[in-house]
């Protein structure tokens, strides 16, 4: 694959690329070279920024109907279609992930843009029956300048999902990518400005998390924020955030329970139990990372896991293995720290995949792993490993099975194998999660499903209709009339 070319060096501020005096470098985690360099933003850029999408606020951007502001995004996504492969290799060259889930990722971000395109002009408030000779009306606002930090897992995709719903709904935003991972957004902010969105409607201040996410999270001057990446994170901007009373949407990840009972399609479940956890080598928030399956059948599921884990192969992205790398050698280190202290604990390494032939020994690979024995409450069962570890536990019923996914203080989604009905329905509800699939597992996916957690995963949903109300707040008008 050619390298692709690369997008702007720069923040996005006010319809401008400005760069920094500073930068950072960007490593491809399938070799650790250095690939481009971005913009390190700092507190002044982040304040530039959120001045800038304030001014187009309560400039032209407001004056914009719903209609104009749905063909926008309508035509962003064919913009996106018409530069999918370019696209696909920045995201593939950045993350290490295999194209093929590039390419449906950048697909993704299109249709985030098609889905909210079409509903912008399908929100809207409601009439409420009140007193006699008064008219009561909800009116549904945008916020604002909405804030936005997102990771390095899904770069394109948290664009999409984050960008279109709040354009759609007429604010403007401050965004601040990942700095391990944002050359699609880069990328997507550069056709963004190429299709005529308004000057600071969208500005992008890439750098450091502690620089520049820190300095958006405690700004003043913002109306809302969304943040997508760890609890511990997650704590810090919202206590930043509380200071000026901002409202704030998180997705912090989970440790998501695949439930397979005796009478499911056991091979339907086998390819989604391993697609669940391998698809972005683990690091993914919805990831199916612990597998619960009744007694009956757990030998002979687990020893077709066994062989198919050992057959799993890690490479570079565009060789479009099973798996690719990890983010960075933090991570990387911090994976093997803890599958190091589980075998410690005694926990049965059941099967490892293998690195491919050609792959790079810079490279940040863990071979996916299938973990089983473990004792009761160990932290491979709680902690999120973001990482290809998939945890085995066994149990004997319904309620053990409930009682186990339930064990967890994360709750983003669950999968549940059964053909039996009435347990489909007990599971859905008993569950605590922000979603259930039943003999499918979309993890996360799923550009019109709601999406979000409850607990340590997080609050508020994306994704949806509900993430277009989420970027909107209901005003209440009551007329008084003869
Ligand atoms: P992180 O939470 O530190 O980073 C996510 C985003 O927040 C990045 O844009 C980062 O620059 C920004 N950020 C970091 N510190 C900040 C601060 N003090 N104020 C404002 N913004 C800040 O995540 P990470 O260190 O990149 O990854 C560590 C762990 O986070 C992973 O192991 C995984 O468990 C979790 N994670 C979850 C998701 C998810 O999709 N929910 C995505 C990425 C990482």
């Amino acid at each position: 694959m050619e390298s692709p070319a690369m997008p702007p060096q720069a923040a996005l501020i006010g319809g401008e690329w400005q760069a920094t005096p500073a930068t950072l470098d960007m490593e491809a985690p399938a070799s650790g070279r250095v690939t481009t360099r971005i913009a390190r933003c700092q507190a002044a850029d982040v304040d530039a920024a959120v001045s800038a999408a304030r001014r187009a606020f309560e400039g032209d951007w407001s004056r914009w109907s719903t209609r104009e502001r749905g063909a926008w995004l309508l035509a962003m996504a064919a913009v996106i279609e018409a530069d999918h492969e370019h696209l696909a290799a920045l995201e593939c060259l950045d993350t290490g992930k295999p194209l093929t889930q590039a390419r449906a990722d950048i697909t993704a971000c299109a249709r985030y843009f098609r889905f909210y395109g079409g509903g912008a002009d399908k929100l809207h408030g409601e009439t409420i029956p009140y007193e006699t000779g008064v008219t009561v009306m909800t009116l549904r606002e945008p916020h604002g300048v909405c804030g936005q930090i997102i990771p390095w897992n899904y770069p394109s995709q948290i664009f999409g999902r984050c960008i279109a719903a709040a354009l759609a709904t007429g604010n403007t935003v401050v965004l601040k990518p990942a700095e391990d991972a944002c050359l699609s957004v880069l990328r997507l902010a550069e056709l963004a400005m190429q299709q005529g969105l308004p000057a600071g409607v969208l500005n992008v201040v890439p750098g450091l998390g502690r620089e520049a996410g820190a300095a958006l999270a405690s700004h003043p001057g913002i109306d809302h924020l969304s943040f997508t990446g760890s609890p511990e994170t997650g704590t810090q901007v919202t206590q930043a955030a509380a200071v000026h009373h901002v409202p704030v949407t998180l997705e912090l990840g989970g440790k998501s329970p695949q439930i397979v009972f005796a009478d499911a399609d056991l091979d339907a479940a086998f390819d989604s139990v391993v697609k669940g956890i391998i698809q972005n080598a683990g690091q993914t928030c919805s990831a199916g990372s612990r597998l619960l399956v009744q007694r009956e059948i757990a030998e002979a599921f687990t020893g077709r896991l066994v062989e198919r884990f050992a057959a799993l192969r890690c490479d570079a992205g565009e060789a479009d293995a099973d798996c690719g790398p990890l983010i960075n050698a933090r991570q990387k280190s911090r994976l093997e720290a803890r599958l190091a202290a589980a075998e410690a604990d005694g926990i049965r390494i059941a099967a490892r995949g293998q690195l491919a032939e050609g792959a790079s020994q810079e490279g940040h690979f863990v071979v996916p792993h299938l973990l089983s024995e473990i004792p009761a409450g160990h932290a491979v069962l709680h902690e999120e490993l973001f990482g290809p570890v998939l945890a085995v536990q066994v149990f004997d019923d319904e309620a053990e099975a409930l009682r186990l996914a339930n064990a967890t203080d994360f709750g983003l989604c669950a999968g549940v194998w059964t053909r039996d009905g009435g347990r489909q329905l007990r599971l859905a509800r008993g569950i605590r999660s922000g979603q259930v699939f039943v003999n499918n597992y979309g993890a996360g996916g799923g550009i019109e499903l709601p999406f979000g957690g409850v607990g340590r995963s997080g609050h508020g949903r994306e994704k949806g209709f509900e993430g277009l109300r989420s970027y909107t707040r209901i005003k209440t008008v009551a007329i008084k009339h003869d």
